[in-house]
């Protein structure tokens, strides 16, 4: 394939090829270099790899990762990387057996990270330009699995100080009753001259720099104002909150938050607090006590992106969760897949046997609701119903919002 053929975003952004074998670093650089990539950077581990994803600027379009590696391995990167939330498209490349590719290419899957290929080494030159073209597919329109570039810390710092960085409130609708039941805030950055900046661009580089405390308090603090503002227009809703994984440890937040909720003067039970299940399943004591104290004072607890992580039924039922949200990668387009579907359906039965309520996200289209509601889903949440909307648009819209549910409902 000719080099002329090979998308600009990765010529232009390069790429991070991980591998212990300087030998066969060397030849997937040489390749690379042919296909008129010139800008690659080089890891030796997983240690590594993740060390210069802090300091890249900007960050690779891609990554060519080898699986058997010495210190940190190839599986173990991916991991991580789908914990920090970085969506870099990737590139399994390994000498190791089929079934091994294959297994690697499932679980890279329902991480949810963006899959180029997954190729036996040595590399050939035409199987590595197949895969590097799939980068395309996933370009603008798609802004979870884009290569985020990170934003300066500094400019983070002084949007935070600022309350620049604000909630906007996404409906959770109830399918039965077909209205709106419940919202969750969505961090944005504002800019007066762009539009807003979503939070895969700042989430990582506020982990990365102690900044999510600040950042969680912020959100919540101007949820309870939302709230406020709803309530004295006669609109009670509770607000879902999202706690990054990282900062479950810190005790300081947990008492910020619980501090927060008292003084708010509204109930509790208005307060949901959202962990995803891969955060929850090391069995972390700190993490665990975070959420037994919400949970203490009242608050309801979610288990956010279900389906992505590999946790049991019984390591669920040990923990003090009210509500189960089902990953939107088993929900949109469900109702046209046996297998997402089949997964939907276990997971809303088992949540149901838990004794959890269940939310799907991602609801995009009106097959994908009626078959929530044929599995008895409780609550949806997508673009179907509503985007994320400031806290005023929200009330302004609410009226419509449940105006178009009652209309989907009747349409069966
Ligand atoms: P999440 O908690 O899984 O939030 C759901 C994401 O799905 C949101 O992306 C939402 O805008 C998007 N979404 C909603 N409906 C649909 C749909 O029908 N189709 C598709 N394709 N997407 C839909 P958003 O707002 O970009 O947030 C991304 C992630 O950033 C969130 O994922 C959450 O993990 C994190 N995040 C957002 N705000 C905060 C925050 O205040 N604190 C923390 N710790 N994390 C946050
Ligand atoms: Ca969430
Ligand atoms: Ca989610």
């Amino acid at each position: 394939m000719p080099a002329d053929l090979i998308p600009d975003v990765l010529r232009t952004y390069g790429l991070l090829v991980v591998d212990d074998s300087e030998v066969q670093r060397r030849h997937l650089v040489s390749n690379l270099n042919a296909l008129g990539i010139s800008r690659v950077a080089e890891a030796a581990d997983g240690n590594h790899a993740l060390d210069l994803l802090e300091t890249l600027n900007p960050l690779p379009a891609a990554l060519i990762v080898d699986l058997e590696m010495p210190g940190m391995d190839g599986i173990e990167l991916i991991q991580k990387l789908a914990e920090r939330r970085m969506s870099l498209p990737l590139i399994v490349a390994s000498s190791r057996e089929a079934v091994m590719i294959s297994s690697t290419e499932t679980m890279i899957s329902g991480l949810g990270l963006p899959l180029l290929g997954a190729l036996s080494k040595p590399v050939a030159v035409p199987d590595l330009a197949r895969a590097l073209r799939k980068i395309d597919q996933y370009g603008a329109g798609m802004p979870d699995t884009q290569p985020e570039t990170g934003v300066p810390v500094e400019a983070l710092r002084e949007a935070l100080a600022q309350q620049r960085i604000q909630p906007f409130f996404q409906p959770k609708a109830s399918v039965a009753r077909a209205m709106v039941r419940s919202t969750e805030a969505l961090a944005r950055w504002i800019e007066p001259a762009s539009s807003p900046i979503p939070p895969a661009r700042f989430i990582p580089v506020a982990e990365a720099h102690g900044l999510m405390a600040e950042l969680t308090l912020t959100i919540l603090d101007q949820s309870i104002a939302a709230m406020r503002l709803w309530n004295s227009r006669g609109v009670q809703l509770p607000v879902a909150i999202n706690l990054s994984p990282a900062s479950l440890a810190d005790t300081v937040l947990t008492e910020g938050l619980i501090r927060r909720v008292a003084a708010s003067g509204l109930d509790a039970r208005q307060f949901i607090f959202e962990v995803t299940e891969s955060a929850m399943m090391g069995g972390d004591a700190a993490a665990t006590a975070c959420l037994l104290r919400l949970r203490l004072r009242g608050c309801g607890l979610s288990i956010d992106d279900y389906g992505t992580g590999f946790s049991s039924m019984q390591q669920l039922s040990r923990l003090p969760f009210t509500e189960l949200k089902v990953d939107r990668g088993f929900v949109t387009g469900a109702h046209a897949r046996p297998p997402l579907r089949t997964m939907l359906a276990s997971a809303i039965d088992m949540a149901g046997r838990l004794g959890l309520s269940t939310v799907a996200e991602g609801v995009e289209t009106a097959e994908d609701w009626a078959l929530l509601r044929e599995l008895g889903c409780e609550l949806a949440q997508g673009y179907l119903i509503a985007r994320p909307l400031p806290a005023e648009e929200f009330l302004h819209e609410l009226p419509q919002i449940n105006h178009r549910l009652r209309g989907l409902q009747a349409e069966r």
